[in-house]
């Protein structure tokens, strides 16, 4: 497939996998640029295959497509960039799965997605709130994409899971935005999320157990096993209109494990946006 940026011709009515290789705005360790095409990997490794759990194969006769790498996804334009695929691809009537990169890419993409969608909620999976005003005096960084969404009124309600790294100011800004948290340390069972409208789900990696997951920038232990994770997507309640798994970083992964764990959670994924087609 021509990329789309390069006048190529987008998909309709598909799930389309779109990688967006960035790293530039994450602020410990660079790595999670490298994502995109570790996962893929991973996901048509002959060690598994491609259906998901729930009985659908991820393939093109099932209306997935590949849209391969973004280019020019860092760099001053980079964001605007992003915004115009993802609006690209929805007025083809694309449900979008995306591939990072840095979480600060979630904000240009929910940019894209509010112009469609309205009302939508933003589940967000995460160890972190990223809901600083501003980390490491850049206001785009990948501990601030949370923040730049809610202040932008881009989505109607932002409900986190899987958070234990909250401090005082992430807390202050969790009540200002009205965030709805539910911290791991309350989370004993996965509830059943049922919403009304659209649900868009952003997957920070780092959210898993460093045990089932070390290939992240900022590992914080205490976290949910894949199977949670699981759990979770499969019984949504909701359209599921679009997706991104992020922060797997491929330079804290050398057995290529937590990549394994980013494609059965892509896998999932598709699952269930086949599942209300
Ligand atoms: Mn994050
Ligand atoms: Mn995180």
């Amino acid at each position: 497939m021509t990329p789309i940026e390069e006048g190529g011709t987008p998909p309709d009515h598909a799930i389309v996998i779109l990688g967006i290789p960035s790293d530039e705005n994450a602020s410990f360790a660079k790595g999670a640029a490298l994502a995109p095409d570790r996962i893929r990997e991973a996901l048509h490794s002959e060690a598994s295959n491609l259906w998901s759990e729930t009985g659908h194969e991820i393939s093109e006769a099932n209306g997935i497509r590949d849209a391969g790498n973004l280019q020019g996804a860092e760099g001053k334009d980079g964001p605007e960039k992003i915004t115009h695929t993802i609006q690209t691809l929805l007025d083809h009537n694309n449900r979008v799965i995306v591939l990072g990169g840095d979480h600060a890419i979630t904000f240009p993409i929910i940019r894209g997605y509010a112009r469609r969608f309205a009302p939508l909620t933003l589940l967000h999976l995460d160890a972190h709130p990223d809901l600083y005003d501003s980390y490491g005096e850049n206001r785009f960084s990948h501990a601030c994409p949370m923040a730049r969404i809610m202040e932008a009124g881009l989505v109607t309600r932002l409900v986190q899971v899987g958070i234990r790294t909250f401090n005082a100011h992430q807390r202050e800004q969790a009540d200002r935005f009205g965030v709805e948290t539910l911290e791991m340390r309350h989370l004993n069972k996965i509830p059943a999320f049922s919403f009304k409208g659209p649900v868009y789900l952003s997957l920070d990696m780092d959210v898993l157990d460093p045990a089932f997951a070390p290939g992240v920038s900022h590992p914080e232990p205490g976290g949910m096993s894949p199977r949670d994770v699981i759990t979770l997507i499969q019984s949504l309640d909701a359209p599921l209109a679009g997706a991104d798994i992020v922060e797997y970083n491929p330079k804290r992964d050398p057995a290529g494990l937590s990549a394994r764990v980013a494609a059965k959670l892509l896998k999932e994924i598709a699952g269930k946006m086949l599942d209300n087609k």
